[in-house]
């Protein structure tokens, strides 16, 4: 078959990976002129390492991950509020973006990929799809892939009113050197009435944090803040807190404002079907939107070389919205309790948590490992 991806992130280069291996003629196109991530380090949960069952990838993520057992959710004394024991029959890491995208990359040969490539838009009918490109050629495909990300031509070509959702909150994020974390194995959340914090440990020692605080979208004062503004506001946090803000260059804070789409019902229209984020993008509070965007296209690689076309993106779509759909909501909601920051409020929901049992709190991941692949 002959099938376009359009964008080379990470869901469209794995569903080009495994759908190259399958045999079929593939072109990704992507609009940038090279392969590359933006953000500092990324969680890919276990249920993503149990999808990829015993492909290679599976193993070439496992090289450059570090390994995660438990996540804490601290308050902003350093109090542990919960400690959540990850599911010990698979692993779960955190790693490098761009060493992620490097790994992924390196299963799909060059010549697949076609840089410089913005798609502007697409013509879809029961039996080809076509492209059009910026520069106006065209080409027809059995079908197109669109993984091109939150604000997606693929998604606005099915579904023109969806359209990405500020949820209210704003995240800096960076990477530190040296950190020498007490524990490589826990990653960490602080909860504040002033933000949240989140210390993420990497392989040789370095470290991945983040701080996301409540702010209107596009906040212009923020865009101007620095490490001096950091270490300010947050100089009231915990030793480690304030240690890793010290270890940070003046240079590389990123910061990007948080959107999430509502449900799509479908992910399928004749030939195009969508995938990653262009599909379900979700806000960042499970660390699961890459994971998911690289589930699809296991699931998908699965289906196309299991059943016949039709059926193949009936099942896919079947197998992928609605599961999804729950990761999106609860996600959000993750988001909206975290982000609180009434004083008082706080002070109740840290008690709710400390009496909540770890076991309890864990399980409402568990989802995550209870779908199928094909
Ligand atoms: C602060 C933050 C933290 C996060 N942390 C995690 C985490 O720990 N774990 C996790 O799993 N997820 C996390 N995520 C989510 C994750 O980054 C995304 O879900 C994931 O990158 C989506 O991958 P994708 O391939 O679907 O889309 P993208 O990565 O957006 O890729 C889309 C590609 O399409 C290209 N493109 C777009 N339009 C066109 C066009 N018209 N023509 C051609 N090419 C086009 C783009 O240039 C891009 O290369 C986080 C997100 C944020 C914001």
């Amino acid at each position: 078959m002959k099938i376009a991806i359009v964008g080379a992130g990470i869901g469209g280069l794995t569903a080009a990976a495994l759908l190259i291996e399958q045999g079929h003629e593939v072109k990704v196109f992507e609009k940038n002129n090279k392969v590359s991530e933006v953000g500092a380090g990324i969680g890919i949960g276990g249920n993503v390492i149990n999808k990829l069952n015993n492909h290679d990838l599976a193993k070439g993520l496992k090289n450059i991950g570090q390994i995660i057992d438990t996540l804490q959710v601290r308050d902003e004394k350093g109090k542990i509020l919960s400690a959540v024991k990850l599911k010990d029959k698979t692993v779960n890491l955190t790693m490098l973006r761009q060493d992620l995208i490097e790994t992924i990359q390196s299963y799909v040969p060059s010549s697949n990929i076609y840089l410089n490539h913005r798609i502007n838009k697409l013509e879809n009918s029961p039996l080809k799809v076509t492209l059009h490109f910026e520069e106006q050629q065209s080409e027809a495909f059995d079908l197109c892939i669109g993984a091109d990300g939150i604000h997606s031509i693929a998604r606005e070509t099915l579904y023109p009113e969806s359209k990405a959702e500020y949820q209210g909150y704003t995240v800096f994020r960076g990477l530190v050197e040296e950190a020498h974390l007490e524990d490589n194995n826990v990653a960490k959340e602080y909860w504040t009435s002033k933000g949240r914090v989140g210390i993420v440990p990497l392989l040789n020692n370095q470290v991945y944090w983040f701080i996301s605080i409540n702010a209107k979208a596009d906040d212009k004062t923020l865009k101007g803040f620095g490490k001096p503004h950091l270490q300010a506001r947050f100089n009231h946090f915990p030793n480690e807190v304030r240690q890793i803000l010290d270890k940070q260059s003046e240079t590389d804070i990123l910061l990007h404002d948080i959107y999430d789409i509502k449900p799509l019902k479908s992910f399928v229209d004749q030939r195009v079907v969508l995938l990653g984020d262009a599909a379900h993008a979700t806000t960042p509070n499970m660390g699961q939107g890459a994971g998911q965007a690289m589930e699809d296209a296991v699931v998908l690689a699965n289906c196309l070389a299991t059943y016949n076309f039709e059926e193949a993106l009936q099942r896919y779509d079947n197998l992928r919205v609605k599961h999804t759909k729950k990761v999106i909501t609860k996600s959000r909601s993750i988001g909206k309790i975290a982000q609180l920051q009434n004083r008082l409020i706080v002070a109740i929901r840290n008690k709710f948590i400390q009496l909540m049992p770890n076991s309890m709190i864990g399980k409402q991941t568990h989802f995550l490992y209870k779908t199928k692949s094909k």
